[in-house]
């Protein structure tokens, strides 16, 4: 389903008409819908008497807020009641050591990391402060450019879990499906760039992360999915604010959360199931953009070279490079002043990447396409 979600109420005074399309890897575009009603309640929220950033995280109107979003997380991603849906800051940064904190430190078995992009490597610095690690698959010597096939790694059977990024952001290399790993070994996913964007069996996950900055919201929020029987492994001399236990135990309120993230969140969540229904549906009009585009790398070999390989492409972040830097340079150029923004892609892998999160409409997706087109005919 291909849906326009560039609709809007009065775009002259919301300052929406002088919006670009935002192919930015994140902070990242938000939909326009979203960004008229937080400007509508941002000096009163309706029945509240105040912004909600005035309001108490432990009053009623928050309270309902952080309820309801992590209800519409369960019914989007069909959160099995196994788990426990939780929100915690530090970004997904943070989430390279507390997975580790909780679930290595403790351990005798090491954990399996599989890397195959930037953050899979960051959050293996991480881990090997906590424990010992086991790094089952290294994909850094093509330049970190696809992802494992089944039988390309081997998971121990008691390794204390084993880590992913299903979608590196940097590189554009998304796996099309879980890695097998024994059915004891907790499965771990850094979903940063892709949670909310396509369905997710989450059953399959002993914890499943993402920060909220690309798909769902403003950064601020980062959204964790652990199965119960792991929450009680992390050990009562950590740091608390690294527990899960003390985040689970408190409704996510062990702390001030993040509240006009959550709150922004909530509505990102409302406008995926008002726009397109599940994530079935999401993941079909982001497969769609993604085409639109890879369509014009391969009819336009000689000129574009997609970074990822074709079974490892993402469908949210679209790297490829020019012939030449100066090519390159007049590409992000004109792009931006043809109201394309932000295509530069990651100094590590070079070239252009262009982010198609759940929120760039696909008017901006044809409109880079056709310019790709022009361009490589140029
Ligand atoms: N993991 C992935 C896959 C990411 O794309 C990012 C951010 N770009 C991070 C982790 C780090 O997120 P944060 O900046 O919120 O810590």
């Amino acid at each position: 389903m291909s849906v326009s979600t560039q609709g809007s109420v009065d775009i002259a005074a919301t300052g929406a008409a002088d919006r670009v399309f935002n192919f930015s890897a994140g902070p990242a575009v938000l939909p326009v819908q979203v960004l008229e009603e937080v400007q509508r309640e941002m000096v009163c929220l309706p029945g509240a008497g105040a912004s909600l950033m005035e309001l108490s995280h432990r009053g009623k109107v928050f309270v309902d807020i952080v309820e309801s979003a992590v209800e519409d997380i369960r019914s989007l991603l069909r959160v099995p009641e196994t788990h426990e849906v939780l929100f915690v800051q530090g970004g997904a940064t943070l989430q390279f050591s507390m997975i580790p904190a909780n679930l290595l430190r403790s351990q005798d078995a090491a954990a399996a990391y599989l890397i195959t992009g930037s953050w899979g490597k960051k959050a293996l610095t991480e881990a090997r402060k906590e424990g010992e690690v086991d790094v089952v698959y290294d994909a850094s010597s093509t330049n970190f450019n696809h992802a494992p096939g089944a039988g390309d790694f081997e998971v121990k059977e008691d390794a204390a879990y084993a880590y992913y990024c299903c979608n590196e952001t940097i590189q554009g290399v998304q796996f099309q499906s879980e890695p097998q790993v024994p059915s004891d070994v907790p499965l771990v996913c850094d979903a940063s760039s892709d949670l909310f964007s396509r369905p997710l069996d989450i059953s399959k996950y002993g914890l499943i992360y993402a920060c909220a900055q690309k798909n769902a919201g403003p950064a601020g929020a980062t959204v964790v999915i652990i199965r119960k029987d792991l929450i009680d492994r992390g050990s009562d001399s950590l740091p608390g604010y690294l527990l899960y236990k003390n985040h689970a135990n408190a409704g996510s309120m062990w702390n001030t959360p993040a509240t006009f993230p959550i709150y922004v969140m909530g509505k990102v969540l409302k406008w995926i199931q008002s726009n397109f229904g599940d994530l079935e549906s999401m993941r079909d009009h982001n497969e769609a953009k993604a085409k639109l585009l890879y369509d014009v790398l391969d009819a336009n070999p000689d000129f574009y070279v997609g970074h990822a390989d074709e079974n490892a492409r993402s469908r949210m972040n679209v790297t490829f490079n020019l012939p030449s830097d100066d090519q390159l340079q007049a590409f992000i150029g004109s792009a931006a002043d043809a109201g394309l923004a932000n295509l530069k892609g990651h100094r590590s892998v070079g070239g252009v990447r262009a982010s198609v999160y759940n929120a760039m409409p696909i008017e901006g997706v044809e409109k880079l396409a056709q310019f790709m087109t022009d361009f490589a005919s140029r």
